[in-house]
């Protein structure tokens, strides 16, 4: 009987598991981390996740967890600010609820989970039996995230702290020295405060984030009534992809940012993985061509790619600003949007 392995239990993980067992196949997860944990995540789920929650059957607990809904958003250039509603609420949890939630339905649906960093050398140890054939019959989905490793030098990092005061229904982002941070609520009215920046506008002040933070005047206005909750988080180096992977092992399910790693400022990774995990464990666990899923996923997620490297290319190069004054703001929001979702079936 055919069988699915995961590696990784983040949003793709899980989306995988669910869908795999969908096709009532046995599903394992490896996970490296043994406990749950707050990841650097701007925490934003873009409004067309909603839809792929309630397939995932998350809904009505994602609600019992009162995430923030999230109506506006704004970008701060300098003294620029670029302001639109969205076109249906977009939502604030944590990642450290979020990635709880997924991952308790995979289990209550029968998925076994064991802790382990899965390497290339141990994973031939999780086939079921030893006969020959057996490994073809697990198919691996491939969902432990994006690759870590950059040459130094232009190197991005991420780092968030969640913060307490006053609530707010908006997500903003605050572009400056080549950075930035985006501000936005998630459950019980906590602040999420995450960006990422170069490595060489984090030396100036010596990697100390609630000094750099402070460089935006309209960001050290926004957070001057918060008080930081826990120390900062920080990963990186972070790699962005320009498109989505086109090879892949044929007995490998990529999924999330393990096909490729958009730009946060998309407010789409998760989005991009629920969808991708859902696709990889589906086709995973019916035994499709991977080249296929990946053909299909890359088909969904190339505008948001194209437009993001686009949006860092005039970032980098000082032109973001203007092109933001000239763009309406919830064009740029549908830019990053993947394709044809309206009309998509999960289960097709
Ligand atoms: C600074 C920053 C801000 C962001 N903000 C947003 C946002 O606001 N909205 C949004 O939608 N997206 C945002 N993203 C993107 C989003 O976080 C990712 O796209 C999303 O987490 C991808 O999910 P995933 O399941 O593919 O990977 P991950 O969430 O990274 O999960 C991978 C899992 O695999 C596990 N793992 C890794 N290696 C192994 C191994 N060898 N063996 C076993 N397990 C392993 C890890 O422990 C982890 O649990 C942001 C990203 C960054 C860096």
């Amino acid at each position: 009987m055919r069988s699915v392995l995961i590696l990784g239990a983040g949003p793709a993980g899980s989306a995988a598991a669910i869908a795999a067992l969908a096709e009532s196949v046995p599903v394992k997860i490896l996970e490296k981390s043994r406990q749950r944990r707050h990841k650097v995540c701007g925490e934003f789920i873009s409004p067309e996740a909603c839809g792929i929650l309630a397939e995932l059957g998350v809904w009505e607990q994602f609600l019992r967890l009162e995430p923030t809904r999230i109506r506006d958003c704004v970008l701060h250039f300098g003294r620029l600010t670029k302001k639109w509603t969205l076109p249906e609420c977009g939502y604030g949890l944590s990642r450290y609820e979020l990635d709880g939630l997924l991952l308790e339905r995979a289990v209550a649906l029968g998925a076994t989970v064991g802790h382990e960093a899965v390497t290339n050398n141990s994973l031939g140890n999780h086939f079921p039996t030893d006969a020959p054939g057996a490994a073809d019959k697990t198919a691996i989905v491939l969902a432990t995230g994006r690759k870590v490793a950059a040459p130094p030098g232009k190197r991005l990092f991420g780092f968030k702290a969640h913060f307490e005061g006053p609530a707010a229904d908006a997500v903003e982002l605050f572009f400056f020295d080549g950075s930035y941070v985006g501000v936005s609520c998630v459950e019980r009215g906590i602040t999420n405060v995450c960006g990422i920046a170069p490595e060489s506008a984090l030396h100036t002040c010596g990697f100390r984030l609630d000094e750099f933070v402070l460089r935006s005047e309209a960001l050290a206005e926004r957070l001057r009534p918060l008080s930081r909750k826990f120390k900062w988080l920080t990963v990186g180096p972070l790699v962005y992809s320009r498109t989505v992977r086109t090879w892949v092992d044929p007995n490998t399910y990529p999924a999330g940012d393990a096909l490729g790693f958009v730009d946060p400022f998309t407010g789409s990774g998760i989005l991009n993985a629920l969808l991708t995990g859902w696709l990889s464990g589906s086709a995973a666990a019916r035994g499709l061509s991977s080249q296929g899923c990946v053909a299909r996923c890359g088909a969904l997620l190339g505008k948001p790619y194209w437009t993001s490297a686009l949006f860092r290319g005039l970032l980098d190069a000082g032109c973001a600003e203007h092109l933001a004054a000239l763009i309406p703001g919830s064009w740029l929001f549908r830019l990053t949007r993947v394709g044809r979702l309206a009309t998509y079936r999960l289960c097709a």
